[in-house]
């Protein structure tokens, strides 16, 4: 389903990236935890080419990208594959909840506009917010608006949904609604979904892989059973007991 070879990224002299490889199937849930400033967050929005990574190869559901030697209409084709949950929730202010999540259907798919209300509005109704759909962000609370930037991210029928620790803004008390969202859509919808997270035992419930990353690479991968309690590698062993 989803296929990364060696991918690489920089800001300036700064080498983020150092040579990724990945794959997951459909359905799979695959958390990514790793110490800060490591490069997760560069890792998915390369994925999403809202970076440009500089070097690698990129495949998703078929369509199978060089980085170094694509062509526009290749990077737009990949990106209608993934969309993005963000750990800001990154909704538009000035549109009302309905809005926000029909936008993407409406002007990247170009869906006809009773299709994409009918999906928002299913979509809507999962995220537990139908009583919502005309007001605006600032209206709503933290957990909300992360449940408009959910909905969203899954009306375009993805293949692949990526979030970026979608619960680290949140006041605490709001944390386990979103958790419990995510977990549900997770099961219910067998979407391939790569998470971003520090909630250790959502990442153990949730996930079927966990990914220890690194200093720009991946450095160890398992099942969670098995990178709880028995990590192979020292680093990883280091960074699961500062969390206790
Ligand atoms: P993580 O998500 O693991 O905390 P990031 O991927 O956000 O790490 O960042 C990895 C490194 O890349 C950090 O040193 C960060 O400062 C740097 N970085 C991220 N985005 C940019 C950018 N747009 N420009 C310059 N440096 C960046
Ligand atoms: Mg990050």
């Amino acid at each position: 389903m989803i296929k990364i070879e060696n991918l690489h990224k920089s800001f300036g002299e700064l080498h983020v990236l150092k040579g990724i490889d990945f794959q997951a199937q459909k359905g799979e849930v695959v958390a990514i935890i790793g110490p800060s400033g490591m490069g997760k967050s560069t890792f998915l929005r390369c994925v999403n080419f809202i970076e440009r990574p500089e070097k690698g190869i990129v495949e998703i559901d078929n369509v199978r990208v060089d980085v170094q030697k694509c062509t526009e209409k290749e990077i737009k084709k990949l990106r209608m594959k993934t969309s993005m949950v963000f750990q800001n929730y990154n909704v538009f202010k000035n549109k009302t909840v309905l809005e926000n999540v029909m936008l993407p259907m409406t002007s990247v798919q170009k869906m006809k506009k009773e299709e994409a209300r009918q999906k928002a509005l299913e979509y809507l109704k999962q995220v537990e917010l139908l009583d919502k759909i005309d007001e605006y962000p600032s209206r709503l609370s933290g957990g909300q608006q992360q449940r408009v930037g959910i909905a969203r991210a899954m009306a375009v029928n993805p293949k692949v949904i990526l979030l970026d620790e979608p619960t680290s803004s949140l006041d605490p008390e709001l944390v386990t609604g979103i958790l419990d969202i995510i977990k549900k859509l997770a099961r219910e919808h067998e979407r391939t979904m790569l998470i971003v997270t520090h909630e250790m035992r959502f990442a153990r419930e949730v996930a079927d892989r966990i990914l220890f990353m690194d200093d720009g690479v991946i450095i160890e991968e398992g099942k969670p059973e098995q990178i709880f309690a028995n990590p192979q590698n020292d680093r990883t062993r280091k960074f699961l007991e500062l969390l206790q």
